[in-house]
């Protein structure tokens, strides 16, 4: 049952964070691993020793941990739906956690699973852009996290999934105009 108010045309709109710049390697190092496919069994996992090389204001590690810079806190750490945890090792960077979390629409836009799930962790590589979601308030604020993770599992190396980030719209502009993240619509 649908709760009322929540479908009917109603659109909400919602923008993409993609980071400045990613870093291939590096941030799996020590990290919790599936013993069968070696993908992070952890997303919120927080590397006790990785130093930003990168120093960008938003970087994308290999474990697919975002990572921001202080100016980047000091913008938005009071936004809703966020946390930021200093990285142990380097005194400049935060790992952004999202908590609010949006249910992709399955129904809706692309949601491709590829090849077969790993018989001991379960992942599955999955791919797609999510195109709308389902339960959402009518005037979300602040940061936002799909509950698919996306991305290839690559079986003999290590690898992560990782959520869409995701802001309401005015968020998104400010973020922008900072040049802190590069800000992408989402498909509708
Ligand atoms: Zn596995």
């Amino acid at each position: 049952m649908t709760p009322p108010g929540l479908h009917g045309g109603h659109r909400v709109n919602l923008a993409r964070v993609v980071p400045l710049a990613e870093e291939p390697e590096g941030y799996l190092e020590g990290a919790p691993l599936c013993p069968m496919c070696l993908c992070l069994t952890d997303s919120a996992w927080i590397s006790p020793d990785y130093r930003v090389v990168n120093r960008h204001d938003s970087v994308y590690t290999e474990g697919a941990a975002l990572v921001v810079s202080e100016r980047f806190v000091e913008v938005v750490g009071g936004e809703a739906g966020c946390r930021f945890v200093p990285l142990p090792a380097d005194d400049g960077y935060h790992r952004l956690l999202v908590d609010h979390v949006l249910e992709v629409d399955r129904t809706i836009g692309e949601l491709e699973l590829a090849g077969e799930p790993c018989p001991t962790c379960g992942r599955q590589s999955t791919y797609g852009d999510p195109a709308a979601f389902v339960g959402i308030d009518s005037a979300p604020r602040g940061f936002f996290r799909t509950d698919v993770e996306y991305g290839g599992i690559p079986r003999g190396r290590r690898s992560a999934q990782r959520s869409y980030i995701v802001v309401d719209d005015e968020l998104g502009r400010r973020l922008r105009d900072l040049r802190l993240c590069q800000i992408r619509p989402l498909q509708r």
